[in-house]
């Protein structure tokens, strides 16, 4: 599998635009660049059982965010609040990221 790019980082609040909690906005707590995906702070949930160790020890679920592909999540832009896909402008050979949108940097 090659290798994919992120665009997004820890920190960014993305909109969710495919599958079952399409609509959805939340902040990315993690990426993975390797795997192209980014885990999201209480979206795509799952029930995990932490088995106890002990005997008399009860066992523990918790809730665990699954990462995704970041393919299925879409920017949100701070200047303008609106989901955008972003875009790189070159500005003193740096890239910047800006909101296709509003033009600011996001
Ligand atoms: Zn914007």
């Amino acid at each position: 599998m090659a290798r994919m790019k992120l665009k997004l980082k820890k920190g960014d609040f993305v909109k969710v635009v495919s599958g079952k909690d399409k609509g959805k906005q939340a902040k990315i707590l993690r990426t993975i660049p390797d795997s192209g995906k980014v885990v999201l702070e209480g979206l795509f949930l799952v029930k995990k059982i932490k088995r106890p160790k002990k005997a008399g020890e009860k066992a523990e679920i918790m809730n665990v965010s699954m990462p995704v592909f970041a393919s299925k999540l879409m920017l949100i832009c701070s200047s303008c609040g609106k989901a955008s896909r972003s875009g790189y402008s070159l500005t003193d050979k740096e890239k910047t990221r800006v909101c296709r949108r509003c033009g600011n940097k996001i």
